[in-house]
């Protein structure tokens, strides 16, 4: 009797105990986040458990009734669903799969665990259905933040790399050619500072989702970044050659960008072409050189297609290298000035000296032309401290010359728009008259035009200031630029300078002849004075003085010369 009630208390409790662990499983299922299926093999019994209705809208209460969870994901995954589902099948342990929903939005893995008996039965069966949708746009955005662009959806320079470097190994094996093409829009800068950044945003998104029409099996389309975009071309031939794709630019850019500002914006391109296997083999290298011809084709005055070729990656590499020593030089002052002499066309007299700037390279002993260097200082900004020793250095040498020959003459400077642009030039300069004690009016300033396209107004009013203080101002290589006829006359300066082209032609070319003598009365008129550049001849001398032009520069009376030189020029005066 004791014995049975000693094995009913021992079942009574077995039982709280299973029941309280029951209660355990049932709360962990419930309150996780998954639905789960239990199957029991030998009994062929099947409970659901946790969020099972948050998941489907069915139940599933027989063995036979567990293939109705295929009809709840797309088709493409019913099969691997059923792999999943009976990986008992293939005597697997465990199993998973990720499967897109029937809603075509959410995303559901299933995950299965089978347990085996020592006989290798399957006795249990878990399948636990976990929502990953969540989980799976964010790396759907991660994936697209790695290969696109955001602002254009185009793909991004990194991986436009691996996909051209694709292209060159295919291009490799069947001997075909691969163009990168690199797209900038000219003058980015001011459009983006004129109408705001989100609009410039807009138009890069705007001209970028015109580029993305071109891609295809061949044809890759990319935002580097900001204004620029690349393009790559499989075998370039037919519609997707280079040509044809530069004049359907060409046509677009002619319409213009409709913004949703308002702005109506036409804008001009400029291209560089390289190809392979021609320019190189590598993609980073390829994209390089397209860079470097493009850059090549803003300088030979944008909106214009440049190829690579040789000679421009030579001049590249050249002008790196003056870069590098420019910094050197800058630091060793390797820098002399010398003077070219300017006489008045009526009786050959001195009328001034220009100041122009020699460079000597101490490596290689060779001169280097400021023709070449100028341009690369004022790109990186070392021309603010030659600059500023240049001026200087004029203005210490005429005090020097005027004290010990005693000669009157102007001293004409060459000033750069960066320098010219600094807040404090015209302190700078008047501290250095002050200096030296050099009169206002013996100086002259010479500027070009491209000073003059950023800021019309800042420009004169600063030019009327310095003009105030007695300085003189020169309107230099007048007839490159883009030179208005009209706009001289509301422009306060003294003198202009021909350009040394128009001299060249004048003697032969008709035209030239005719804009020739239409400046210089055009000059006279204005209560100006002219001076021709680069007078080599006797003739173009003569003709010259006939035609009115007020003074001369050129080698024909004198080439730039070190002070010794024209100390000896100075002395002949004195006399
Ligand atoms: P630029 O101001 O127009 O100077 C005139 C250039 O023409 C000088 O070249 C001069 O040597 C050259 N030239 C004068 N007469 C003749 C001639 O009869 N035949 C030929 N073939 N050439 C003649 P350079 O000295 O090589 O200077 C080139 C340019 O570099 C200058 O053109 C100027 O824009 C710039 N530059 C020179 N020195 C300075 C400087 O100190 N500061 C700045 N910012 N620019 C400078
Ligand atoms: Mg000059
Ligand atoms: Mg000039």
């Amino acid at each position: 009797m004791n014995e049975m009630r000693y094995q009913l208390d021992l079942l009574k409790a077995m039982n709280q105990k299973l029941n309280a662990k029951e209660r355990m499983y049932r709360l962990i299922c419930d309150t996780a986040e998954n639905a789960y299926l239990y199957y029991a093999f030998d009994r062929d019994e099947v409970f659901t458990l946790g969020r099972w209705d948050d998941f489907f809208d069915f139940d599933i209460k027989e063995s036979r009734d567990i293939p109705r969870l295929f009809d709840a994901v797309e088709e493409t995954y019913m099969m691997p669903l059923r792999d999943v589902l009976f990986a008992e099948k293939n005597h697997q342990g465990e199993a998973s799969v990720e499967c897109l929903m029937k809603d075509r939005r959410s995303w559901v893995r299933f995950r299965v665990d089978i347990v085996y008996d020592e006989d290798d039965k399957p006795v249990d069966k878990v399948v636990c259905a976990e929502n990953i949708s969540k989980m799976k746009t964010q790396k759907d955005e991660l994936m697209y933040m790695a290969y696109y662009d955001g602002i254009t959806g185009l793909y991004n320079r990194n991986y436009f790399v691996r996909l051209l470097a694709e292209f060159l190994r295919r291009a490799a094996e069947t001997k075909t050619i691969v163009s990168v093409i690199l797209i900038d829009i000219d003058d980015f800068r001011k459009i983006n500072d004129g109408i705001g950044m989100i609009v410039g945003d807009e138009l890069v998104q705007q001209f970028g989702s015109f580029l993305k029409d071109f891609e295809s099996e061949n044809v890759l389309v990319c935002h580097m970044n900001s204004d620029v975009y690349c393009m790559a071309i499989y075998d370039p031939v037919g519609s997707r050659s280079v040509e044809h794709i530069h004049k359907q630019i060409q046509r677009r850019v002619k319409e213009p960008f409709q913004l949703s500002s308002g702005h109506l914006l036409q804008i001009t391109v400029s291209m560089g072409v390289a190809e392979y296997p021609e320019a190189s083999t590598s993609a980073l290298e390829l994209i390089n050189c397209a860079e470097i011809v493009m850059f090549k084709s803003k300088t030979m005055g944008k909106n214009t297609i440049q190829y690579f070729d040789a000679p421009i990656l030579n001049e590249f590499i050249h002008n790196v290298e003056i870069e590098n020593k420019l910094k050197e030089a800058v630091f060793q002052n390797n820098f002399v000035m010398h003077f070219q002499p300017q006489y008045f066309t009526d009786g050959r007299k001195l009328r001034g000296m220009e100041a122009l700037i020699r460079w000597k390279d101490n490596g290689d002993h060779t001169m280097i032309s400021p023709a070449t260097f100028i341009p690369i200082a004022e790109k990186n900004g070392a021309i603010i401290p030659i600059g500023n020793w240049v001026v200087e250095q004029s203005i210490r040498q005429y005090a020097e010359w005027r004290e010990k020959y005693g000669v009157d003459f102007i001293m004409s400077i060459n000033i750069s728009a960066l320098q010219y642009g600094r807040e404090n030039f015209v302190s700078f300069l008047m501290g250095l008259l002050e200096k030296y004690q050099v009169n206002a009016s013996q100086i002259e300033l010479e500027i070009t035009e491209s000073i003059l396209i950023s800021d019309f107004k800042g420009v004169s009013e600063k030019l009327m200031l310095l003009r105030g203080s007695g300085i003189r101002i020169s309107l230099d290589d007048f007839g490159t630029g883009f030179s208005s006829l009209s706009y001289l006359k509301k422009l306060p300066i003294d003198t202009l300078k021909i350009d040394k082209s128009f001299i060249d032609t004048v003697l032969t070319d008709t035209a030239t002849r005719i804009i020739t003598e239409s400046i210089i009365n055009m000059v006279k008129t204005l209560g100006f004075e002219s001076i021709a550049e680069g007078v080599e001849q006797e003739q173009q001398f003569e003709y010259l003085r006939t035609v009115g032009c007020d003074v001369i520069q050129g080698f024909l009376l004198g080439r730039p010369q070190p002070p010794e030189d024209i100390e000896r020029l100075l002395e002949e005066l004195k006399d």
